[in-house]
């Protein structure tokens, strides 16, 4: 494999500025791929775009038409889209009976709906492309149910069922769609959780990091480059039959 074997290719993440989609984006640049990073916050995804030559994008993928309006832009500046990586999410924890329809509609507007929107914004241009490639960031909540996050873990499940739907529509195609379903890593998202499980419990930090840890079968965290790496593998050109898959990313929790 060429060490720039995604040279001229445009990929677009979005949530890149942190997280898996900052590791992702380092993965898919130094490969060459000419990269698009959309984000609420401009500070983080300018600060991934100055480490990996891109370009940020402000986008609230969850408000009407910005999707639209950003991935235009994205086009403006890189050309059609021959990569999406579907990364931004958000989660939030309640037990059931206290979880508010107010969390239930942001959190499935973010990791569902919007993931949908960003398919059908770029589906055009990953047909066109010689060898389109569609992530899904789903999750190991994706394939089990989790305790106090009955969205988080509804719209897993619905992303990766939107996920193997497109592989199955487009299978004759040039386009590849799967998912990569991550346990706990090592992210901002995980700070939040051991924050809130702290504020909740009254827990140190520390107790409640290691109480989030330990619900991975590992007992460690997952280090975002290893998720970094495989969305790399699956937007290589050898790649092109591994379609519909849902790779677990998760130390052996979903063995
Ligand atoms: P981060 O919180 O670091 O990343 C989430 C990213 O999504 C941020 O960059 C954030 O940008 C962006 N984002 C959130 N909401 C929006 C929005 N409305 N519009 C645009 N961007 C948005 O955590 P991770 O890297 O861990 O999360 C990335 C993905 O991985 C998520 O889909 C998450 O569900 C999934 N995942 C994470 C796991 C974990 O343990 N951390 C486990 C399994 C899956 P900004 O900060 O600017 O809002």
């Amino acid at each position: 494999m060429s060490d720039r074997a995604l040279e001229g290719r445009h990929a677009l993440i979005t949530g890149g500025g942190t997280g898996i989609g900052a590791a992702a984006a380092i993965e898919l640049g130094n490969a060459g791929a000419k990269l698009s990073l959309l984000g609420r916050r401009m500070a983080p995804i300018q600060h991934t775009a100055v480490r990996t030559g891109g370009t940020a994008f402000q986008c609230d993928v969850t408000e009407a038409g910005a999707i639209e309006q950003a991935f235009d832009e994205a086009r403006a500046a890189n050309g059609p889209i021959d990569l999406l990586v579907v990364n931004a999410g958000i989660a939030e924890s309640a037990p059931f009976h206290k979880m508010t329809r107010e969390s239930w509609d942001r959190i499935i507007g973010t990791n569902l709906t919007a993931a949908f929107e960003c398919a059908r914004a770029a589906i055009g241009d990953l047909l066109k492309s010689e060898n389109g490639r569609l992530v899904f960031i789903a999750s190991v909540a994706s394939i089990r149910g989790v305790p106090y996050a009955a969205h988080y873990a509804a719209s897993k499940h619905g992303l990766l069922g939107l996920s193997r739907s497109l592989a199955a529509e487009y299978a004759k195609t040039n386009l590849t769609v799967n998912a990569v379903c991550p346990g706990y890593v090592d992210t901002p998202m995980t700070d939040q959780s051991v924050a809130r499980v702290s504020e909740i419990t009254g827990r140190s930090e520390e107790d409640s990091r290691g109480a989030i840890t330990n619900m991975n079968a590992s007992g460690r965290l997952v280090d975002p480059d290893a998720i970094a790496k495989i969305i790399l593998m699956l937007c290589l050109p050898l790649s092109r039959d591994i379609n519909g898959a849902a790779i677990t990313i998760d130390g052996g929790t979903s063995a």
